[in-house]
């Protein structure tokens, strides 16, 4: 009789341990569930931003390998959404790809005090991208560029994209403003410059304003990270006019006064980081298109097409993650 009591009750111990090692296996699939899910918004979300900013570029979505996302471009040419490597903040903006591009949420509206040094959303730019959409090289970018009238005097942009088209009209609303405000005018006038084939001061990327998408309106000596002191900028930042920040940004346009390297004369046509902003926030949802506007078919059709390419998709591959 006790053999059958010991016999029974090891019978009971091994199912006791077995319960509890599937029970923690169950909260490790759990937490990894989490992550997943919160991984793939964040990656339907930017794929969305993209395509609604670059619609007649990036024509479609691929899946190879099980999990590496591709976005097709109307050349044939496919951009990598996420390399899956861990990088610094410099490695980001040297070799980033369309996730480290997407990353840093961009915040709408005015700011009160210059930024944090690391937050600089809109600085890390995919070239393969803007050269699809702008133009690989000096000469056809140049063969892109129209000029826009601003104060009687003509300045390149591209058309492409309808970049040159939000500049005029940018440009119209702020002289619009300035009508009533005089004061803005002076933060306008004279240009400070438009499409100029150059690169950033002290590295070997070329400046947004090389593919003509980014405005330089009136300087000042405090403008810009390399020029004047955090608290000078800091100064310069905070007398300036938030209706030229507000027209801007309705117009698809990031402002450089929000980096913590900041660029306070500096605007720059990025679509998809105001796109971001505009629908998607931090905050946890259970539908990553819960805020947008489905009674566009624009909207409704590229929320189809995530849906269907990305229905297979989970999360990244293990090792993705550690190297
Ligand atoms: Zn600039």
């Amino acid at each position: 009789m006790k053999r059958y009591i010991l016999i029974l009750m090891s019978i009971l111990i091994v199912i006791c341990l077995v319960k509890t090692i599937s029970y923690l296996g169950d909260t490790e699939k759990n937490t990894s569930v989490v992550s997943d899910k919160s991984y793939i918004i964040t990656l339907k979300q930017d794929i969305f931003s993209l395509m609604m900013a670059y619609p007649e570029y990036i024509i479609d979505i691929e899946v190879t390998d099980g999990d590496k996302v591709y976005l097709i471009l109307k050349s044939g040419k496919k951009l990598l959404y996420d390399d899956g490597k861990e990088k610094t903040e410099l490695e980001k903006i040297q070799n980033p790809d369309l996730q480290d591009m997407m990353e840093q949420q961009y915040v709408l509206g005015s700011v009160d005090s210059l930024m944090p040094n690391d937050y600089n959303p809109g600085r890390i730019r995919v070239y393969s991208l803007l050269q699809e959409v702008y133009g690989t090289n000096r000469q056809e970018i140049e063969k892109n560029l129209t000029g826009i009238k601003i104060n009687s005097n003509y300045h390149g942009f591209n058309k492409n994209n309808a970049a040159a088209y939000f500049l005029e009209n940018s440009m119209k609303e702020l002289h619009q403003l300035a009508k009533t405000n005089p004061q803005i005018w002076s933060y306008i006038h004279p240009i400070g410059g438009t499409y100029n084939f150059r690169y950033i001061s002290k590295t070997n990327r070329l400046s947004p304003h090389s593919f003509g998408i980014a405005i330089d309106l009136a300087s000042n000596p405090n403008d810009y990270w390399q020029w004047t002191t955090p608290a000078k900028g800091n100064k310069r930042l905070q007398s300036y006019p938030e209706a030229i920040v507000n027209v801007m940004e309705s117009n698809y346009f990031i402002w450089g006064g929000k980096w913590g390297q900041f660029d306070i004369f500096h605007f720059e046509y990025r679509p998809e980081i105001i796109i971001k902003a505009l629908y998607f926030t931090d905050e946890e949802r259970n539908l990553w298109y819960e805020n947008l506007p489905v009674e566009n078919p624009k909207v409704s059709e590229i929320i189809w097409l995530i849906e269907e390419r990305l229905q297979h998709k989970t999360s990244p591959k293990v090792d993705n993650q550690m190297n």
